[in-house]
């Protein structure tokens, strides 16, 4: 059975680790110590590395783990990537090491320019490791993209089976929840979601993954073309918007500014 385990790594990041036997591979090591220190407790061999984008806090791990451990390093082709072994783009796939997870490669541009995200299953369940482009509950910040790529990125990513996991980067999903509600406020979804979700936090548990179909229903980015979310980012603009994409692009410069 693989099992795909959460390590928190700097402030808020989540390396996540697939171990299967003695075996065991990442995404997006920001920082080797935690991750090191796991696989000595548990006895385990690391046989992978992916990274879904360039940013310091999803690769800073790498050198210090590849010094260790001689392994593949999967990353964006787009991207310059430390230790970069195999640059991966849309339509390629591999196996994760030797943990029996074949993943495949999608293109997510938009929160950086070569942001790829990594699709696969782990003993029949379906998985997304989505990086900083959908994270639970909100979306990335659009620091090299624009909001049409990110718009179509998060589509391919909507796309996927309801029943699919979302493992994002980041532990963001209450300040995330209170965002979505101010949008919102009628979607009851959102309401026995923060319920949820504040229970795991108060028990020190993580709220990643999240499924696609609870995603679907609850996180403001991927319903800017919901009649309830489109007007709302209206009446936040004040004037007429022509499409989803300036939906969107008002969704995410509100959330910028919300406090
Ligand atoms: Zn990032």
């Amino acid at each position: 059975m693989a099992a795909i385990i959460p390590i928190p790594a700097l402030s808020d990041n989540y390396v996540w680790l697939v171990r299967e036997g003695q075996g065991a591979a990442v995404v997006d090591p920001g920082d080797a110590a935690p991750v090191q220190a796991y696989l000595e407790r548990e006895g385990l061999t690391l046989t992978a590395i992916a990274i879904t984008h360039h940013h310091w806090d999803h690769v800073n791990g790498i050198a210090a783990l590849v010094e260790r451990f001689s392994v593949p390093v999967y990353g964006p082709a787009r991207e310059a990537i430390p230790h970069r072994t195999h640059a991966v783009a849309e339509g390629d796939a591999f196996a994760f090491g030797d943990t029996g997870v074949e993943l495949s490669v999608l293109d997510v541009p938009g929160h950086t320019a070569g942001q790829v995200a990594y699709v696969g299953s782990a003993d029949g369940r379906r998985l997304t490791f989505t990086g900083d482009t959908l994270f639970t509950c909100g979306c990335g910040k659009l620091f090299e993209g624009t909001p049409a790529q990110m718009v179509a990125s998060l589509s391919k990513l909507a796309a996927l089976p309801g029943d699919t996991r979302v493992y994002c980067g980041h532990e963001y999903t209450l300040s995330n929840l209170r965002f979505a509600r101010a949008v919102e406020p009628g979607n009851k979804a959102l309401v026995e979601r923060q319920a949820r979700e504040q229970a795991k936090r108060d028990r020190g548990l993580p709220t990643v993954p999240s499924r696609m179909d609870e995603e679907l229903a609850t996180n403001p980015f991927l319903r800017a073309a919901e009649p309830t979310v489109f007007e709302a980012a209206q009446a936040r603009a004040g004037r007429p918007l022509a499409n989803e994409v300036d939906a969107f692009a008002t969704l995410r410069e509100w959330k910028n500014a919300f406090r």
